[in-house]
């Protein structure tokens, strides 16, 4: 493997790691978390977090990404390809 290839595929490792790291970040919810329905307004992403029967359940409420219902990151999230 030349050293050109090796770090092509450090690239890509690191790519991955990263794409993980954001990934497990998602699945917490963020400091600008909602907890009801009720303040869900256009323009705020309302992925969910947890079980809507449990009080701890809320929604990301971060800015959502152009017309979609969700953040960027969530939108990642949501839309990825099977
Ligand atoms: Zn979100």
């Amino acid at each position: 493997m030349t050293a050109r290839e090796l770090a092509v595929q450090a690239a890509r490792e690191l790519q991955a790691i990263e794409a993980e790291l954001e990934a497990a970040a998602l699945l917490e919810p963020p400091a600008t978390a909602i907890r009801s329905v009720l303040e869900l307004r256009n323009g705020v992403c309302r992925y969910p977090f947890g079980d809507p029967r449990h009080p701890s359940f809320c929604f990301c409420g971060a800015e959502a990404f152009r017309a979609l219902p969700y953040c960027a990151g969530h939108a990642r999230l949501s839309y990825r390809p099977a």
